[in-house]
């Protein structure tokens, strides 16, 4: 081949660039690596290096290894190699991330994150690196970083999270759950003028099911009687355990006229409801509306009164 690039034809040009580019991967590589920790007990520990503005990224194994890719396969890793995985609700949070940090806003860029695996389930990552190097008019030259893989610890901690948030027995959400849906509910009501609406249960004459089969049956009808509100209710609509036999539903975007036929539909649906041993029960509720600035203790007072009212009126009884 000629000294002369300008007699090459344009294969010739292009595996030159590539075999360039290769060199260039492996002085990287190398000046990298001697930077890299390599112990065994270092874990899963990823460690990398992006050069900016040749958009390449030099990595330990881990980082790559962990998403199931060979890292000898993996072939020209850039910046976008990554990025590109990023789950779609996470991408924009890395991202806004990243150029606050690119611009000198923040000491360093930190964040957590979903990234694809290769065989598409998402790991979790938690990663965090600064510019170790930039121009003299401050542009970013080189970022250095380490990266874990924090996915069982996500995973823990999801389940604890759901657990906090839970009945135990019944799975529904709890008490504590159920004030927090309500402060998100009165905050769009305020910002969007969106209504919601409230239906209270009490389940009657409850002691008697207890007194006459036994707690463990008890327990069964709360079991069996939140399963039917769940498979009735539409995704958004929110069932919490407010206490002993006592439940809410919480409908988002729903006026009173809706949510008292909701009421009328779970009444129906309670009564045909066939539990084991006890045969049929039924509820007493009190639907209520929000009304405009009322406290979340004042619109669960309502319906605590209007279920009450209910239940003097004969109980197996909606108010509203
Ligand atoms: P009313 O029609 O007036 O509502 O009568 P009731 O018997 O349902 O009401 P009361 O408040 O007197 O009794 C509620 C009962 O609910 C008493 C309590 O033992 C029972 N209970 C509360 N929590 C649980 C639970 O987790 N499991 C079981 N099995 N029973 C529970
Ligand atoms: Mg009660
Ligand atoms: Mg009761």
């Amino acid at each position: 081949m000629s000294e002369n690039f300008k007699d090459w034809s344009q294969k010739e040009l292009i595996n030159q660039i590539k075999n360039l580019e290769s060199k260039l991967d492996d002085i990287l590589l190398n000046k990298d690596n001697a930077n890299f920790v390599q112990f065994e007990w270092a874990g899963n520990l990823g460690q990398w290096h992006w050069y900016v503005k040749e958009n390449k990224v030099i990595f330990n194994y881990k980082k790559v290894e962990t998403m199931g890719y060979d890292p000898k396969k993996v072939g020209k890793v850039d910046f976008q190699f990554f990025t590109d995985k990023l789950h779609p609700d996470d991408y924009d949070r890395v991202m806004d991330n990243m150029r606050s940090h690119l611009s000198g806003k923040s000491e360093a860029y930190e964040v957590e994150y979903r990234i694809k695996h290769k065989d598409g389930h998402y790991l979790w990552y938690y990663d965090r690196g600064s510019v170790i190097k930039r121009s003299d008019s401050g542009e970013p030259l080189l970022l250095q970083g380490i990266v874990f893989d924090i996915s069982e610890s996500k995973r823990i901690e999801e389940k604890l999270r759901y657990l906090s948030e839970r009945d135990s027995l019944t799975n529904v959400y709890n008490r504590r759950t159920m004030y927090i849906k309500l402060e998100k509910l009165l905050e769009n009501n305020k910002k969007q003028n969106e209504l919601f609406s409230l239906i209270m249960f009490d389940i009657d004459h409850f002691k008697e099911v207890n007194d006459q089969y036994g707690h463990l049956v008890g327990d069964d009808v709360l079991k069996k009687l939140t399963e039917v509100i769940i498979d009735d209710k539409r995704s958004e609509d929110i069932v919490c355990r407010y206490g002993g036999e006592e439940f809410f539903l919480l409908l988002p975007n729903t006026n009173s006229e809706s949510a008292i036929n909701v009421a009328k539909r779970l009444r129906k649906m309670v009564k045909k409801m066939d539990v084991p041993k006890v045969g049929h029960i039924t509820v007493s509720m009190g639907v209520v509306t929000y009304q405009k600035d009322e406290t979340i203790d004042e619109v669960i007072k309502r319906a605590d009164d209007l279920m009450y009212e209910a239940k003097v009126d004969g109980r197996d009884n909606i108010k509203f």
